[in-house]
């Protein structure tokens, strides 16, 4: 399997390249086919299986360069991790032009976020309780968004963010794709994917 046969473009093939990736892991070979043929996922991953790549190449690939509105949000549980998902969406960017992947997180100067914010982000990967200041100022509007992606879900859970998940999901379209990673699946997180995915396939690594 080579990331050659998922049907990338040559940009992102290109920065994979690059960033020196040789082949998909095993959880990228399953999610990614399926996120770019529209569904939504509930994956069962762990740190270190690639799961970042494995959504972010798909959100990548989805996105449009001329449309300046969020099109994809990635919500986790921690500063760190959103930080880490930035830098790699970048990377992962890199040769594609146009494309603005900003990380909003509590504990940074939230200024510095609006006006980054102002200028047109595509891709959001922000921690809950930030992301819910920018909808209440109204610094950040989420009605063009078309993928969610809740990375460490159960994480996210167990910090208390179920109900800032909850309110920030009801701000975007019924009409996109949400896909769900978590190391675990208690109770919850099989809630919270009945209530807010449809037909979710699940992909265990
Ligand atoms: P993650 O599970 O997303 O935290 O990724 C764990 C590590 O694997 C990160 O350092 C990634 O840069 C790296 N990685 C992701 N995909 C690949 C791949 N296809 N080949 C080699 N390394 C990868």
């Amino acid at each position: 399997p080579s990331f050659s046969d998922l049907q990338l473009s040559p940009g992102i093939i290109k920065a994979i390249r690059d960033i020196g990736y040789e082949e998909p892991t095993p959880i990228q070979q399953e999610v990614i086919p399926l996120i770019l043929a529209g569904n939504d996922v509930a994956g069962q991953a762990y740190t270190g299986t690639g799961k970042t790549a494995a959504f972010g190449i798909p959100a990548i690939e989805l996105c449009q360069p001329a449309n300046r509105n969020v099109q994809t949000i990635v919500l986790c549980p921690s500063r760190e991790l959103a930080v880490q998902v930035g830098t790699e969406l970048n990377k992962l960017a890199m040769h594609k032009k146009g494309i603005s992947i900003l990380p909003v997180y509590g504990g940074q100067p939230i200024e510095r976020q609006i006006k980054a914010l102002s200028r047109g982000v595509q891709i959001i990967i922000g921690t809950p309780g930030r992301v819910i200041d920018h909808i209440k100022r109204k610094t950040l509007l989420l009605d063009a968004v078309s993928l969610v992606v809740l990375d460490e879900a159960d994480q996210m859970l167990d910090m208390g963010f179920r109900e800032d998940i909850e309110e920030i999901l009801s701000h975007i379209p019924k009409e996109r794709q949400t896909v769900i990673l978590s190391a675990t699946f208690p109770p919850e997180i099989l809630d919270i994917s009945r209530r807010f995915q449809k037909n979710p396939i699940d992909v265990k690594m």
